[in-house]
């Protein structure tokens, strides 16, 4: 037989575990785990890294805290929340991970996670990509007109930028102006179809928010009000956040 993987050493500490409870209503239900593994069972991340939230989970109450704010798993998980809805317990694993997040130094979180963010704190419209402000209004202006010369039955077609006192102001992820401009159709034309009174704004248009993955609160803060800044700028009543 081998070593065993995990050794524990004297009395169980969880000291990570109950700091994270300290900070969510009822505890987020952290010391309720029933050990059934749903959370696991729809999880996309489970098994990376030789890790799933049941695990995380159980490792956090057994005080193995080194091993849990060390591992890179806490970056695959998505943030899906499914693990809460599976969890009987209802259980907030996502913010055990958010929370293990933000324990790592920012030069140590991933590049790409943190880039975007940086991305998105530089461009007025809060994009993830670096995408202008100008080049969004462009790229909107050009497809629907495109797409009202080309189809019948868009020739009514809006897509307004900066319209002030719209009912909705409505954001955009950056990919798709950026790579698939062809995908904002859809959703003008829902929103057409519904009579909607709505508009995109050249600030704070971007509705990514990677900050928030990055677990970086105060850039994450900056991001949020920007964009509601934008809106309140527009006298705009409803924010439309497709994110
Ligand atoms: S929030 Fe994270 S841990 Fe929970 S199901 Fe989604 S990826 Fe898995
Ligand atoms: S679904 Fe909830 S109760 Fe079941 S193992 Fe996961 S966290 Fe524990």
């Amino acid at each position: 037989m081998g070593e065993p993987a995990i050794v524990l050493e004297g009395g169980v500490k969880s000291a990570f575990k109950d700091k994270v409870m300290e900070l969510l209503p009822e505890g987020g239900n952290l010391n309720m785990c029933l050990t059934c593994g749903l959370c696991s069972s729809g999880c996309p991340a489970t098994g990376l890294e030789d890790m799933d939230p049941r695990k995380f989970l159980r490792m956090a109450m057994l005080g193995l805290d080194e091993e849990i704010l060390k591992t890179d798993w806490v970056w695959m998980c998505t943030m899906c929340q499914r693990c809460i809805y599976a969890c009987p317990m209802q259980i907030n694993i996502p913010q055990l991970v958010y929370q293990a997040r933000k324990t790592w130094k920012r030069e140590d979180k991933p590049k790409g996670i943190i880039g975007s963010c940086d991305q998105a704190i530089r461009t007025e419209g809060n994009s993830a990509m670096g995408a202008s402000s100008e080049d969004f209004k462009f790229v909107v202006e050009d497809i629907l007109e495109e797409v009202c010369e080309e189809q019948e039955s868009c020739k009514n077609l809006v897509a307004p930028v900066n319209k002030k006192g719209a009912e909705f102001f409505l954001n955009q992820n950056s990919r798709e102006p950026v790579t698939e401009p062809d995908e904002m159709v859809p959703l003008w034309k829902i929103l057409n179809y519904v009579g909607a009174d709505w508009t995109y704004g050249t600030v704070g248009w971007a509705a990514e928010n990677y900050c928030m993955f990055a677990a970086e609160d105060d850039d994450w803060e900056q991001v949020v009000r920007n964009k509601m800044k934008a809106v309140e700028d527009l006298g705009i009543k409803s924010w439309l956040n497709t994110e």
